[in-house]
């Protein structure tokens, strides 16, 4: 079939490819001259398969660029005290830079109270309260993987984002949210969208960026993307025969769209990138070489 597609593909996976060798020749140097890698604890609780891929990754990553990875596999039934336990002593190690709690965790554990146990210094997804403040008081320290990530997608495109239109689609703590935030500190003006806003289309046809993170397959049409515009699809889904698709219709926004990024290989890979170099950029401060 003829492909009518006219939007430049925003290649999350080559970016991350760059900036990873990036990374790793500072891992490198930094390594040599202050004896030790930079390290990051990895907690997973239970045996959520998603999990454990998501984890593995991280782990293989942070291999292939000479950052130590603690891991702490724990059973589903582990308590809440044990592991506010774990996190004091991890906060207190000095050989751990970066400290993460593989999401989501069982019922029975409150994510907020880990979260808010991890020293913010520390806290490498960037969901403690304190850098989400930071980010939004202008002052950004450690930041949000996947919103940053974006933000380094949305620089591929060299556009100025001061004054230009953005919706988020979606409103959640790890990314619609402080994507509104990046986007806001880049002088960009942002509308947040979320499940009980009405009449999205009309939002999603006046934005020059759109940033799609509502976790609904498929729900922005590719009609209602104004000609021209940036598309960043946040949204991961796994189709029956195994591939991944996005909350955007691909093909169709492509066809108006300016910069789009594919799903797979536009976001996910971004993600992951930006907790190296959050690690990277903790271990910095620690060392005192910032
Ligand atoms: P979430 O379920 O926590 O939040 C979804 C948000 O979308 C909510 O704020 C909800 O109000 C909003 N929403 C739901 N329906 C909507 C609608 N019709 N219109 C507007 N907003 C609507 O999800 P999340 O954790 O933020 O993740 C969102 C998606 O992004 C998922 O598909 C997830 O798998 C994916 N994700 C990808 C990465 C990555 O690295 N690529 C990282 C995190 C999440």
């Amino acid at each position: 079939m003829r492909s009518l597609m006219s939007a430049t593909i925003l290649d999350g996976k080559a970016l991350a490819a760059r900036m990873r060798k990036t990374l790793a020749d500072e891992v490198s140097e930094l390594t040599e001259k202050h004896g030790r890698a930079p390290g990051l604890a990895v907690i997973l609780v239970g045996s959520d398969p998603a999990s454990q891929v998501y984890v593995r990754n991280k782990k293989s990553a942070c291999a292939n660029m000479g950052i130590e990875s603690f891991s702490h596999d724990l059973p589903a039934d582990t308590t809440q005290q044990h592991l506010l336990g774990l996190i004091s002593e991890l906060n207190a190690s000095p050989k751990v830079d970066g400290i993460l709690v593989q999401l989501p965790v069982p019922n029975h554990i409150n994510p907020d109270s880990l979260i808010e146990a991890i020293d913010p210094g520390k806290d490498v997804d960037g969901f403690h309260p304190y850098n989400v403040g930071r980010l939004a008081a202008r002052k950004p320290a450690l930041r949000s993987c996947t919103p940053y990530g974006c933000m380094k997608l949305l620089e591929e495109t060299g556009m100025d984002l001061h004054g230009k239109e953005c919706i988020i689609v979606g409103a959640s703590n790890i990314v619609g949210r402080p994507m509104a935030l990046e986007l806001l500190l880049a002088g960009s003006t942002v509308t947040i969208s979320h499940k009980f806003t009405r009449n999205l289309c009309s939002h999603v046809e006046r934005a020059d960026i759109v940033v799609a993170a509502a976790g609904k397959q498929g729900l922005i049409k590719g009609e209602w993307i104004k000609p021209g515009a940036t598309v960043i699809d946040v949204g991961i889904h796994r189709l029956e025969d195994g591939s991944l698709t996005g909350d955007v219709e691909f093909e169709a926004a492509a066809e108006r769209a300016a910069w789009i990024t594919p799903v797979p290989g536009g976001v996910g890979p971004m993600t992951i990138t930006m907790l190296l170099a959050n690690t990277v950029d903790a271990f910095k401060t620690h060392v005192g070489d910032a």
